[in-house]
């Protein structure tokens, strides 16, 4: 089974540490012989985007690169906006949409949403749709009906669902791996089987092998642990070593 890797680096790294440690997965990429059973997908900062994706480019890597975000139109009156077909120019083949740090620091709601995925799938755009619910809604109960309910307006356009519980992300408390896997099967079961799913929240190479191993799991979505060469390369290396295993 095919295992995606997404990278989300936010906004940690500065232009010069993003193509550095883009130039470094390229060596080990090459040396690794990382190919088709692993998929890494690096989600740069906007205004590093170029420059990674000129650095893959050049070495002909098979690392595909994700706008961390974009706007509902290509061009216009929107001061500040990122147009998601300059962005397929630019060399990004995904983009994450609806990640929870947009929707509580931008205040970005389901209807904004479904607007930037159909803007971005008109761009050509592949999209990784992040779905998730608060600690209080996950006490409530509530859990599978919210992620349900994020799923339901966009789930024909999407490419890749990542399901992180917004109180796992960057906290170093991951779910517990029987509670993610029952939310994967509520999002097969809602989105379709064929849509992949990542899981995402305090993802790290101690515990990658634990959530690739879950039923309906295809991928991981990391952040923190995705910024620095010796954490990003120990992951995508264990989930190689199980996509290895899976094949015998
Ligand atoms: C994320 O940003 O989507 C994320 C999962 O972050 P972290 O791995 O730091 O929890």
């Amino acid at each position: 089974m095919k295992r995606y890797i997404v990278a989300n680096w936010k906004l940690y790294l500065s232009v010069a540490k993003s193509v550095q440690l883009a130039q470094q997965l390229v060596r080990f990429e090459r040396a690794q012989k990382i190919g088709r059973d692993v998929e890494v997908i690096l989600a740069p900062s906007m205004l590093a985007l170029s420059a990674v994706a000129l650095v893959l480019k050049q070495a002909r890597s098979k690392i595909k690169i994700a706008a961390q975000d974009c706007w509902i139109a290509d061009e216009g009156a929107f001061t500040g906006a990122t147009s998601p077909r300059e962005l397929r120019r630019a060399g990004a083949s995904f983009v994450l949409i609806g990640h929870s740090e947009r929707r509580q620091h931008g205040g970005e709601d389901d209807a904004l949403l479904a607007k930037k995925v159909a803007a971005a799938r008109a761009a050509g755009l592949k999209i990784i749709f992040c779905v998730g619910e608060t600690k209080e809604e996950r006490n409530a109960g509530r859990a599978h009906s919210i992620v349900r309910g994020q799923v339901r307006g966009v789930k024909s356009e999407i490419d890749l669902l990542a399901y992180e519980p917004r109180w796992a992300i960057g906290t170093g408390l991951p779910i517990e791996p029987h509670e993610a896997a029952q939310m994967h099967e509520v999002l097969a079961k809602e989105a379709g089987n064929d849509v992949p799913i990542c899981y995402g929240g305090s993802v790290s190479e101690k515990n990658v092998a634990q959530f690739l191993s879950l039923p309906h799991t295809n991928g991981v979505l990391i952040g923190t642990a995705s910024s620095t060469y010796a954490s990003l390369t120990a992951i995508i290396s264990n989930a190689r070593k199980l996509s290895e295993r899976s094949l015998v």
